[in-house]
């Protein structure tokens, strides 16, 4: 922009001259010249312009967009930090059987962890995924804990009799 800026004031400077020069000039081919270069460095100036107009309203659109991503940001931080306040009491541990990595609550008095459980990738990555419990169909047989983020974060639970309440929960928590 700055290049353009001083393109601007070159051709202004130009122009200057050649009126200042025109003012004493009576030669008619001289004065149609010095005419049409001065019209030329106007031309050039008005694009210039016009060029640094374009620039400022992409500018203002970046800023525009800028400002809004760090609203948006500012947004999701704070749901993140409501998020994981409700969720302090979370700890990585082993259910099914040991078979599945999730976050679930501390247990109750007679130590068993409750769903909802929540997924690990997600929670790993400060996004709070409830895990639900998928029966298996005649064509997909097994039972899974889905994210709802992603089809990647799903779990298959090993065979046997699983519901959202006896998923084994196994106790003692496991370290990252
Ligand atoms: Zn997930």
């Amino acid at each position: 922009m700055l290049s353009e800026i001083s393109l601007a004031l070159t051709a202004i400077t130009g122009a200057k001259t050649i009126t200042e020069g025109l003012v004493a000039e009576r030669d008619a081919v001289k004065i149609r010249t010095a005419t049409s270069e001065l019209l030329g460095l106007l031309i050039d100036v008005q694009g210039t312009l016009l060029a640094l107009q374009r620039d400022q309203a992409v500018l203002n659109e970046e800023l525009a967009r800028h400002k809004k991503e760090k609203s948006e940001l500012a947004d999701r931080l704070k749901r993140v930090e409501r998020t994981r306040q409700e969720y302090t009491d979370y700890e990585r541990v082993l259910v099914a059987g040991g078979h599945c990595v999730v976050y679930a609550a501390k247990p109750d008095e007679h130590r068993v962890r409750h769903p909802p459980y929540l997924c690990a990738t997600c929670f790993e990555a400060d996004q709070y995924s409830t895990l639900s419990l998928q029966m298996g169909t005649q064509k997909k047989p097994g039972r899974k804990l889905v994210c709802p983020a992603s089809a990647l974060h799903t779990l298959a639970l090993p065979r046997g009799s699983w519901t959202p309440e006896n998923l084994c929960p196994v106790e003692k928590s496991v370290q990252p």
